[in-house]
C-alpha cells in the first residue's frame, strides 16, 4: 500500500458567509501528482492555500502524513517546511540576491549548514539554466526566470510535497515552456508528490496521475488521469475540456 502523504476530509470553508469549499474529500499518495483543474473561481487556490495553513476553515480536517494541520497553531512553521509552494505571482524578496532569496530558509529556519546550503543553491541554479544569476536581484531577471528561482527557493528546504498554483498563468508565452519542464522533471525524474493547478492542459495530460476537478468549491470527479482527458465522467468536466481546446 502506498503511502498517504495528504488527506482532505469532509473540508467545508466559507470566507465571511461565502461557502467556498464544499465537503472536500480526497488524498494523495506518496510519489503521485494530482492535478486539480476547474473554471476561474471554483476554488482551486483557496483549497491549496487551505491545505498549506494560509487559510483557516469552518470544518473537517486535513492531514499531512497523519499530523493534523491547524492553522496558527505551534507545528504549523514545522509542518510548512515540509510543504514547498510557489504561487502565481513571484514572491521573491526584492532586496535579496537570487542566492540569498534561496539560502535564506535552509540557513535561518532550518539551521542548516551555510556552506552545504550554499553549494546546494549553486547546483539548483544549474539545473534550472540560472547559476550566473546567483548574484543579480529578483529585478534583472524576467519573469520566467523569476519563476524558476521561486521553485528552487522552495527545493532547497527539501519540501516532501509541492504546491504549485497557476505558476506560468502571469508569464510571456515564451517563457512558459522552460517552468513546466522543470515541474515535469521533479515528478517523472524525482517521483515528488504534488498538486498542481494549471490552465495548461497538455501539461496536465503530461504530468497529471490523477484529475480531482472543481466546480463551485465542490468535487465533481476524481478521475485517472488517462480517462479523464479522453473520457470525463461528468458533462461539466467534459464541457470545461471543451472549453479550454
Ligand atoms: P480559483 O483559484 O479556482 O480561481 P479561488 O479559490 O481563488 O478560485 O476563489 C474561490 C472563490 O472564493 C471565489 O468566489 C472568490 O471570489 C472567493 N475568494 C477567494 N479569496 C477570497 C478572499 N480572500 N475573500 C473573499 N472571497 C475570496
Ligand atoms: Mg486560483
Amino acid at each position: 500500500m502506498a503511502e498517504t502523504i495528504l488527506k482532505v476530509e469532509n473540508l467545508n470553508k466559507s470566507y465571511g458567509k461565502k461557502h467556498v469549499l464544499h465537503d472536500i474529500n480526497f488524498q494523495v499518495d506518496k510519489g503521485e501528482v494530482v492535478t486539480l483543474l476547474g473554471p476561474s473561481g471554483s476554488g482551486k487556490s483557496t483549497l491549496i492555500r487551505t491545505i498549506n495553513g494560509l487559510e483557516d476553515y469552518q470544518s473537517g480536517s486535513i492531514y499531512f502524513q497523519g499530523e493534523k494541520i491547524i492553522p496558527n497553531e505551534k507545528n504549523l512553521q514545522q509542518l510548512r517546511q515540509k510543504i514547498g509552494m510557489v504561487f502565481q505571482s513571484y514572491d521573491l524578496f526584492p532586496n535579496l540576491t537570487v542566492l540569498a532569496n534561496i539560502t535564506l530558509g535552509p540557513v535561518k529556519v532550518q539551521k542548516r549548514d551555510s556552506k552545504e546550503v550554499t553549494d546546494e543553491a549553486h547546483r539548483l541554479l544549474k539545473v534550472v539554466g540560472l547559476d550566473e544569476y546567483a548574484d543579480s536581484y529578483p529585478r534583472q531577471l524576467s519573469g520566467g526566470q523569476k519563476q524558476r528561482v521561486a521553485i528552487v527557493r522552495a527545493l532547497a528546504l527539501h519540501p516532501e510535497f509541492m504546491l504549485f498554483d497557476e505558476v506560468t498563468a502571469s508569464l510571456d508565452p515564451e517563457m512558459v515552456r522552460g517552468v513546466l519542464d522543470i515541474i515535469v522533471d521533479l515528478a517523472k525524474t524525482d517521483h515528488m508528490t504534488m498538486i498542481v493547478v494549471t490552465h495548461e492542459m497538455n501539461f496536465a495530460k503530461q504530468i497529471a496521475d490523477r484529475v480531482v476537478f472543481l466546480e463551485n468549491g465542490k468535487i465533481l470527479e476524481q478521475t485517472p488521469s488517462d480517462q479523464f482527458f479522453s473520457n470525463p465522467t461528468t458533462d461539466r468536466a467534459k464541457q470545461f475540456l471543451d472549453s479550454m481546446d
